[in-house]
């Protein structure tokens, strides 16, 4: 039987979480930081307990961004693909942390590791879905010259997610700065044009076109709201929900 924790019923049945890399390095401004790879797993539970099947991206901006390598002289290519592999270190510590908790987790590498991590098999991902396992979506798309948002997006149409949920560290997206502006206003809703037209950041432009050209709602919430995660999928909290 499933837990629902006694809550309202879910707003949607499968969903794809994005977080960065740096979502997981706690203060100290490089790396992972466990008691914040844990407090994310627990946010992740509260919603695989409400019932909803949960896919997981997350970045690797922690460790080694591309852009950063080839900027340092290093051959564009090969930083992204080292960039890659940092997001799977990461979908590995977040594996762990969801499995300490007594969670069954499937690491999905978009780049070949067998001896790591399952290779991605749409249809297998889908069963682990189907089956209540937590699927974590690593090496992004497995091409250079993306990013893990684009991933996120991809995978989630891919696996038929209903949202795209992006934890950020602010409640949702802005007019302007809300940590520079005082008076910036929170839309309650955006449409993906707005989004590009005023380089509103809530994810790269080739995500959000992906996200339009499939209809895919981008909701952007706060990850250090605790409960946050779960509260909006039983229809509380403030958050912006990106559609057409
Ligand atoms: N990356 C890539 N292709 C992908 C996804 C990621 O080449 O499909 C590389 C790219 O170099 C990127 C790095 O992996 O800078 C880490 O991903 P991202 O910058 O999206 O991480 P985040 O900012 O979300 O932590």
């Amino acid at each position: 039987m499933t837990d629902h924790g006694g809550a309202a019923p879910a707003q949607y049945g499968r969903v794809m979480l994005k977080i960065s890399g740096e979502a997981l390095m706690g203060d100290q401004g490089y790396g992972l930081h466990p008691p914040t790879v844990a407090r994310i797993a627990d946010e992740v539970e509260s919603v695989q307990k409400m019932g909803v099947e949960v896919c997981m991206v997350i970045g690797g901006g922690n460790i080694f961004r591309g852009l950063q390598g080839s900027a340092q002289g290093m051959e564009r290519t090969t930083a992204d693909y080292m960039g890659m592999l940092a997001t799977v270190m990461n979908a590995l510590a977040m594996q762990s942390a969801l499995e300490a908790k007594g969670l069954h987790c499937r690491v999905i590498s978009a780049i070949r590791m067998d001896e790591v991590c399952e290779p991605y098999i749409r249809r297998r991902a889908i069963r682990h879905l189907e089956k209540k396992r937590i699927v974590i979506f690593a090496a992004g798309t497995g091409n250079p010259y993306f990013t893990t948002d684009t991933a996120a997006t991809l995978r989630a149409n891919e696996m038929n997610c209903e949202a795209i949920f992006k934890g950020t560290k602010v409640d949702g997206v802005y007019d302007k700065d809300p940590k520079k502006h005082s008076d910036a206003k929170r839309y309650g809703e955006v449409s993906y044009d707005e989004v590009l037209q005023k380089h509103l950041g809530v994810m790269d432009a080739s995500a959000i076109a992906l996200a339009r050209d499939n209809r895919l709602p981008i909701i952007v919430f706060s990850l250090d709201e605790p409960g946050g995660f779960r509260g909006i999928l039983e229809g509380k909290g403030t958050y912006t929900r990106v559609h057409n």
